[in-house]
């Protein structure tokens, strides 16, 4: 494999990175998470511009255009044959001292690895996942605001690993003050009636594009879609749930907390936004080969 580095490609054993870059030393910088489909890399702008607001947000100035970035990632993954796959996108602040200092680190650090997509299991979408709501909420978002995708994700880290000490392969986590916000690394949506509802982006969570995919597909279907705030209530008394993310795309919630959610397997607007998602990411993209 071989991997964008400060415009140029490396091979996987040389892609290394200094032991006084502040992404290494202090979660210092941004990153997006990007896939591939049929050729075409879906929302490339999208994430890209997620990137760079992210990078604004943290006083981070990325030393490349959109446009040079967009093409950045085409060409890693042409260089690896890269068709259907999974496309990270790291912005370090680069090399500096020990000192927190971000100013003392001169050149920001671009890493681009076009990898293959770990698909989560096929049956883990018929069936549905079982998941917990976790002690840990999400960061403050007058601390760290979790619109910013940053190198720093011990917050979700900890979640993680009370869901899978819980016996659970997700967790939901809520904010501070007790609404519900986001899973680890998805979005979360909650179907009653004919009702979407998912939290909104000042309650805690990242904007993510899948789930903007997902609400502009749901709404062309018919539903009415709100981004409202939501609590523990309305996910146990929802007829479906569902979560959205690039990696897992549209995957059914059928348990949570151990309270089944409607029939106890994934509802039937999931699986048409499932099917319907999918399509769309496989229809739409940037081209890979121009
Ligand atoms: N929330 C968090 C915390 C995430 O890390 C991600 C991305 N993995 C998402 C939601 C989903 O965002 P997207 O649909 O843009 O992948």
């Amino acid at each position: 494999m071989k991997i964008y580095m400060n415009g140029e490609l490396v091979p996987e054993a040389e892609a290394k990175v200094s032991v006084f870059d502040h992404g290494l030393l202090y979660g210092d910088g941004v990153f997006e998470g990007i896939r591939s489909y049929s050729g075409r890399i879906f929302a490339l702008e999208a994430h890209v511009d997620r990137l760079y607001d992210s990078a604004k947000a943290i006083a981070l100035e990325i030393p490349m255009t959109r446009q040079e970035m967009m093409q950045a990632v085409a060409l890693t993954c042409r260089e690896n044959d890269t068709t259907d796959g999974y496309i990270r996108l790291v912005v370090t602040r680069g090399v500096g001292t020990l000192g927190l200092n971000p100013y003392l680190c001169k050149t920001p650090q671009v890493i681009i690895i076009a990898a293959d997509i770990q698909l989560y299991p096929k049956e883990l979408y018929e069936k549905g996942l079982s998941i917990v709501t976790v002690g840990t909420t999400r960061n403050l978002s007058e601390a760290v605001n979790p619109r910013i995708k940053s190198l720093n994700y011990l917050n979700n880290i900890l979640a993680k690993i009370e869901a899978i000490n819980a016996g659970c392969m997700e967790a939901i986590m809520l904010n501070s003050q007790g609404a519900v916000a986001e899973a680890t690394g998805d979005n979360l949506f909650v179907l009653r009636g004919d009702v979407l509802r998912t939290p909104p982006v000042n309650e805690g969570i990242l904007e993510g594009i899948t789930r903007a995919a997902v609400m502009k597909l749901a709404t062309e279907a018919g539903y009415s879609v709100r981004e409202e705030r939501l609590s523990r209530y309305d996910l146990y008394t929802a007829d479906e749930v569902f979560l959205t993310g690039t990696a897992a795309e549209v995957i059914g919630v059928v348990n949570i907390d151990r309270r089944q959610i409607g029939e106890g397997v994934p509802g039937p607007v999931t699986c048409k936004l499932e099917k319907s998602y999918r399509q769309y990411a496989n229809a739409n993209g940037y081209p890979i080969n121009g």
